[in-house]
């Protein structure tokens, strides 16, 4: 198992985009052992002073759960940090900063960033920097597994009910974590269209896209915010075949660079609010100054992505 995820990886960007299915989510004997957990310690943070991050404008409520909880469990590397109720077990706290610990590297490398990179990129608000928190929420159900805010992963308490494809709906949702840390530095709302930060977000988890002839299905470009969105829960792969657009005209690194830019946008403060059509101006903004291109190499404007998003996609497979 090892090896094919490993062979997958060197063919990055080929099969990833034609359906590969082998994410770090297939370790199915992950929980089996102790062997498997990472080693670490609980702490409580009446003892270290390292209270849970209650800045409101970092969480969402599912892993505000947490801000009264001062049992957390710490991994050695002292990376990851697990906050929750002492009602749950020492096992969830323990898997749970394993797949945090493990999937961050595997998310940060599909954005081609180690952690120290990100470390140094993210939001300069986060309250702890060179770490990555998690809440164990009773918010937060099994089949859902995961919810991400700027501050913290929220997590589903009871890790033997996590659904079979945890690892794939992790990696999803440390995808969201580390969208908002990268593109954020003082907003306290995603900056993101709901369109590019799923469909990145499925991307990098290694998810079903839609078959590019299949796109005059879906006006992916149209679902700026979650509010615009429809039912249909085939949305998500024109999401994800919307970005993938994006990423193969102009790289990985040119996404990775735009979400910074994003945040840069956010900082100088000049872009607050929203254009018409529902994105950020930040967004729409340094979307414009990346100099992003089509697939004939040609400059992409926000406005034109937007617009011609079908022929676009008709004339590029
Ligand atoms: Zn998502």
């Amino acid at each position: 198992m090892v090896d094919s995820v490993r062979s997958c990886w060197l063919m990055l960007g080929i099969l990833v985009l034609s359906g590969c299915k082998v994410t770090a989510g297939t370790e199915d004997d992950y929980y089996g052992g102790d062997g498997h957990y990472v080693h670490g310690h609980f702490y409580d943070a009446r003892d270290t002073g390292a209270y849970f991050p209650d800045t409101a404008w970092g969480l969402k409520r599912d892993a505000a759960a947490c801000i009264d909880e001062t049992l957390y469990f710490e991994t050695a590397n002292e990376r990851v940090r697990v906050y929750g109720s002492p009602a749950y077990s020492e096992t969830t706290f323990r898997v749970t900063a394993a797949e945090m610990d493990n999937r961050i590297d595997h998310v940060l490398s599909k954005l081609r960033m180690s952690w120290h990179d990100f470390v140094a990129e993210r939001s300069a608000h986060a309250s702890y920097p060179d770490q990555l928190i998690a809440c164990l929420s009773p918010r937060v159900s099994s089949t859902e597994l995961s919810s991400a805010s700027l501050a913290a992963v929220a997590v589903a308490p009871y890790h033997s009910a996590w659904p079979y494809d945890s690892g794939k709906i992790f990696t999803h949702h440390l995808a969201h974590y580390a969208q908002e840390n990268l593109s954020r530095s003082v907003a306290d709302h995603t900056l993101l269209p709901l369109w590019f930060a799923e469909g990145q977000a499925r991307i990098i988890a290694g998810e079903p896209v839609a078959a590019p002839y299949q796109h005059y299905d879906y006006d992916p470009l149209w679902d700026a915010t979650a509010s615009q969105a429809g039912t249909a829960s085939y949305r998500y792969e024109h999401y994800a075949l919307a970005y993938r657009y994006l990423k193969r005209a102009n790289g990985t690194l040119a996404m990775t660079l735009l979400l910074d830019l994003v945040q840069y946008m956010d900082w100088t403060g000049d872009y607050v609010g929203q254009i018409v059509t529902g994105e950020s101006l930040a967004f729409v903004e340094a979307f414009n100054a990346m100099d992003l291109v089509d697939h004939r190499g040609q400059y992409l404007s926000f406005a034109r992505f937007r617009a011609d998003y079908h022929e676009l996609l008709e004339a590029s497979y």
